[in-house]
């Protein structure tokens, strides 16, 4: 079983405040984590490598400091990482970003091949929820979105898929997309030879640029992408009290429900 997860490093967005000039967030100094939904895809593959046998390959798209979230996954047990960086990948939105992740997973799956991409549902910065259906969508792979608890039978995955009006149990055969969310699994700390082994002196993530993944430069990059950010702001919370009067407490009642006709609310 081989399987490939994408992860994307993403600010600690506890702690990220926003510029309210620029309407940018302010990165500096703000710790980066792996993407919370990521790392529950990437427990659940190495779950299914440690029963069914296979690989778990984990690719980042983002600059070197992205190698961080890589290793870590490595130390979790992941057992090939790639770092998907170029400056002509820079400024991508969510379509160019799933062109690129396509190529990439193309590309790691040379060797083996793949039989499940894991994405997570959403990442918490750009918060679309876009990139996983949209590189199934490129790869003409059937996606499950929203996966709470996974089984492989045979060549097929039976997944319990959440949604708010109550669950489905879906049945798909591999290879398969599938994005996950935080009630599929507890991921696991990483081990103390997984440090060790990863943060070793050799680095073990390798780098891929366009020069291996030939991505069409007219379809990426910040101004080939299809959508560009206008503005991002941090919507202004306004409280309007009344207070309601009257004589007695039968006159505050008669008075509210006047207020509140008068708004169409009853
Ligand atoms: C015009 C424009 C310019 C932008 N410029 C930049 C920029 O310069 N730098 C920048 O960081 N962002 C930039 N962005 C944001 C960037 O496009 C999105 O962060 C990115 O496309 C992923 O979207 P998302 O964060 O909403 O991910 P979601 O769709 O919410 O992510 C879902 C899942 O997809 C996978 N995934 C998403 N992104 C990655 C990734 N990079 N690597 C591996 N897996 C991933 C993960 O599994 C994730 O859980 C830009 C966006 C626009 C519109």
């Amino acid at each position: 079983m081989n399987i490939i997860v994408c992860m994307k490093q993403v600010p600690n967005t506890n702690e990220v405040r926003i510029n309210q000039e620029t309407g940018t967030l302010i990165r500096d100094g703000v710790p980066s984590i792996i993407n919370p939904d990521d790392k529950n895809a990437l427990e659940e593959a190495l779950k299914i490598r440690d029963i069914h046998g296979g690989k778990v390959k984990v690719i980042s798209m983002g600059p070197m400091q992205a190698k961080n979230a890589l290793k870590e996954a490595l130390a979790m047990g992941a057992d090939e990482a790639y770092l998907i960086s170029d400056r002509v990948f820079g400024g991508s939105d969510t379509w160019a970003t799933a062109m690129i992740l396509k190529n990439a997973i193309e590309y790691v799956a040379k060797d083996g091949g793949v039989d499940i991409v894991f994405c997570g549902r959403q990442a918490i910065d750009g918060d679309t929820a876009q990139v996983g259906p949209e590189i199934a969508e490129f790869m003409d792979l059937p996606q499950i979105t929203y996966t709470k608890e996974l089984k492989i039978e045979g060549d097929s995955v039976i997944v319990t898929r959440y949604t708010e009006t109550g669950d489905y149990l879906l049945k798909a055969k591999m290879p398969v997309l599938l994005t996950a969310i935080k009630e599929l699994n507890n991921p696991r700390y990483p081990s103390f030879t997984g440090i060790f082994d990863a943060y070793d002196k050799e680095d073990k993530v390798m780098v891929l640029s366009n020069a291996e993944l030939d991505v069409d430069l007219t379809q990426i990059g910040v101004k080939n992408s299809p959508t560009n950010v206008y503005k991002s702001f941090v919507p202004v919370k306004e409280k309007h009290n009344e207070i309601i009067n009257g004589i007695n407490d039968k006159e505050k009642a008669a008075n509210l429900v006047n207020v509140l006709a008068d708004l169409k609310l009853i």
